[in-house]
């Protein structure tokens, strides 16, 4: 199996799986999805909020604030050594005051101070609630990690993949700049009067360039082969997310060999 990186941004990540196989390629994305760890608000208790929204939608928002996710200093309830009591190892605490609103203002995610200053909102200035004239917020919240099949909010990134496409392109093909033009997503171009591809990773298989050429091009899937895609929501960086789940299945392979 090799993997080769496409596009590397700060917030986005794609990269081709070569000799693996659908099952692996699947196994991969569920266990980012479902099993890699981050950081969210769990509980909150709340000492004022005269804000529109009732308690509960207040911290159903925060509870969807990504925060940055530190892996190394935290650990599971679940796994952690006070047995989910809660303790400095398995969560951190954050507070957020606002009184003495003169005119109508939106409080923001920066405004939560956290006990661990590592631990803060990826993005600050994500609203909380507007608060008009003299109302107030105070609360009081709890952030643990947890896992994306718990709830969707410590879910670390969106991830897809699709087969990597095998185009051939036939001989005698009359109209190349046709079957070019009909590509929605710009795969081909026309080289000295015939057809080439010009961004095979670009194509979804539509099967537009086949009709086109009424046949001439063929287009099949590589099942051994698959470009994937990840937007990290920030907690974690696509590195950390990608190591922590092959970490994962590795331990769950483990776990199996023991059983067996
Ligand atoms: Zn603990």
């Amino acid at each position: 199996m090799k993997i080769e990186i496409l596009e590397k941004k700060k917030n986005r990540l794609s990269f081709l799986l070569k000799d693996s196989s659908v099952h692996f390629a699947n196994a991969l994305r569920r266990t980012i999805i479902n099993e890699v760890p981050t950081m969210a608000i769990e509980d909150v208790e709340f000492r004022k909020n005269s804000s529109a929204l009732y308690d509960e939608m207040v911290a159903h928002r925060l509870g969807l604030i990504p925060l940055k996710t530190d892996l190394k200093s935290y650990e599971l309830p679940a796994e952690c050594s006070c047995k989910a009591e809660g303790c400095a190892k398995c969560q951190v605490v954050g507070s957020l005051k606002v009184k003495d609103v003169k005119a109508p203002r939106m409080v923001l995610a920066s405004e939560m101070k956290f006990k661990d200053p590592a631990i803060k909102p990826v993005y600050q200035d994500m609203p909380i609630v507007l608060l008009l004239k003299n109302q107030e917020l105070e609360f009081e919240a709890t952030a643990v990690l947890g896992k994306g099949k718990e709830h969707s909010k410590w879910i670390p990134a969106h991830i897809f993949y699709k087969y990597l496409p095998n185009i051939e392109i036939g001989k005698d093909i009359e109209n190349p700049e046709e079957i070019a033009a009909v590509c929605p997503v710009d795969v081909f171009e026309v080289k000295s009067k015939k057809l080439a591809i010009k961004d095979l990773y670009a194509c979804h298989l539509c099967g537009a360039c086949v009709d086109a050429s009424e046949g001439k091009v063929k287009l099949n899937e590589k099942d051994t082969d698959f470009i994937f895609y990840m937007e990290p929501f920030g907690q974690l960086d696509s590195e950390e997310i990608v190591n922590k789940a092959i970490d994962i299945i590795d331990s769950q392979l483990d776990e199996l060999d023991s059983q067996l």
